[in-house]
């Protein structure tokens, strides 16, 4: 078994707290140790890597990933249908484009394929494609017909409890990690559509009681403030934008706020505010970025507040906001909801192990924790702005093994 030393290092240990210069170790797929410079860990045997300063912090959580929305930061798919062999191919690419660019986990809001990321989770975890460790979700359902999914993909469901509860348990006979419910629609799908509600009570309720009864996770697009309390009041784990959420859905989100995560995809407002004029976004659109922006602008600051998990994850995958650039969401946590750098970075580390139900384990840099690491050129609780350029991550592990080695000019044994 070899072991891994990286030694000339400054820790970011994922808790939040300050950066120290430190040594870690890594042994299989486990931290094995982790020590301040001076107490100098035991070298025998082992590969040194030397970081010459840089950073060793726990790789990133993408808390808001959609890997089969198909555009990536280097390939722009605009076909409005996409065969499904096509597109199983390009949802896999983009995750090794995930990895590559520092996320070493995703939690799925949502796919396009029944089963696609059934099949993504078992290939990676099978170490035999690259990719994040993926928590699988259904496809992003309503009643009825929903946008940009694909014909040859899964039914859905029809209304009333029953089936509700019937396709909530289809969905974990598969074997997804989670079903994604649009609770209300969207202003980007409809006019007004952020206020209306998808489903009705008992519906939901369904799906909250079968869901438990399955031992499958639920997640919801929620905008509007009613639509944010169905979730919280039916076990919905993870809860998606909640950008109208009044006072009521506030002190209900704080209630429960050991049990839930919130990740309000600011990515994809601020995409639309700032996208290359190339894209010819309709004027509508940006004005609902401008929108969503000032709203969450309020609403996160005071989540944080009331002690709610508020993580980075923004709705990757369109053209305007592609898949590659989900760093840039933790940026925005610094520039436009008052975290400090380090605050934001905690977010996608050490909430983004709890996350993935494995903050026992995931998302720190801690004797004993999974080796998901990042070795960084320079000091992210300085510029965050740092993590959105992959030449700055010097080396990517994953498990205990390099998805990116370090430069060879780093190591020696
Ligand atoms: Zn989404």
């Amino acid at each position: 078994m070899t072991r891994i030393i990286f030694t000339n290092v400054v820790i970011f240990d994922g808790t939040g707290a300050m950066s120290y210069p430190g040594e870690g170790a890594v042994a299989d797929s486990r931290i094995v140790a982790v020590a301040p410079a001076a107490a100098k860990l035991d070298r025998s045997g082992a590969e040194i890597v030397d970081g010459g300063g840089a950073t060793l912090m726990p790789g990133m959580v993408e808390a808001h990933a959609h890997l089969s929305w198909p555009c990536a930061y280097d390939r722009l798919v605009t076909a409005k249908s996409i065969p499904p062999e096509e597109h199983l191919l390009i949802t896999a690419r983009n995750a090794r484009i995930t990895l590559d660019h520092g996320f070493t986990s995703a939690y799925s809001a949502g796919s396009l394929g029944t089963r696609f990321e059934i099949a993504l989770r078992d290939e990676i975890d099978g170490g035999w494609l690259p990719g994040p460790r993926l928590k699988a979700s259904s496809i992003e359902r309503a009643p009825g017909a929903v946008f940009c999914i694909p014909q040859t993909q899964d039914a859905g469901h029809g209304r009333g409890a029953q089936a509700m509860r019937a396709y909530i348990k289809s969905c974990a006979d598969l074997g997804l990690d989670s079903v994604k419910l649009l609770l209300s629609g969207d202003d980007n799908f409809t006019p007004n559509g952020s206020q209306e509600l998808a489903y009705g009570e008992d519906e939901v309720a369904a799906a909250g009681d079968e869901a438990e009864k399955r031992g499958i996770w639920l997640a919801c697009h929620a905008q509007a403030a009613e639509a944010v309390k169905l979730g919280v009041r039916h076990g919905f784990r993870v809860l998606y934008h909640c950008s109208y959420a009044d006072v009521e859905a506030l002190d209900m989100l704080e209630a429960k706020k050991s049990e839930i995560f919130v990740a309000p995809a600011v990515g994809l407002a601020h995409a639309a505010i700032h996208a290359d004029p190339s894209f010819n976004l309709p004027p509508a659109l940006v004005a609902r970025g401008h929108k969503i922006l000032a709203l969450q602008r309020a609403l996160v600051p005071e989540l944080r507040r009331r002690g709610v998990r508020v993580l980075p994850g923004g709705d990757y995958g369109f053209p305007h906001n592609p898949i590659g650039r989900n760093a840039r969401d933790l940026a925005l946590f610094v520039e436009h909801f008052g975290y400090s750098p380090a605050e934001a970075l905690m977010a996608a580390t050490k909430w983004g192990g709890e996350i993935m139900d494995m903050g026992d384990e995931l998302g720190l840099v801690k004797e004993g924790y999974l080796a998901d690491l990042l070795l960084v050129d320079g000091d992210p609780t300085a510029d965050i702005a740092i993590l959105q350029d992959k030449a700055r991550l010097l080396m990517i592990m994953k498990d205990g093994a390099y998805h990116k080695a370090p430069p060879v000019s780093l190591t020696r044994s």
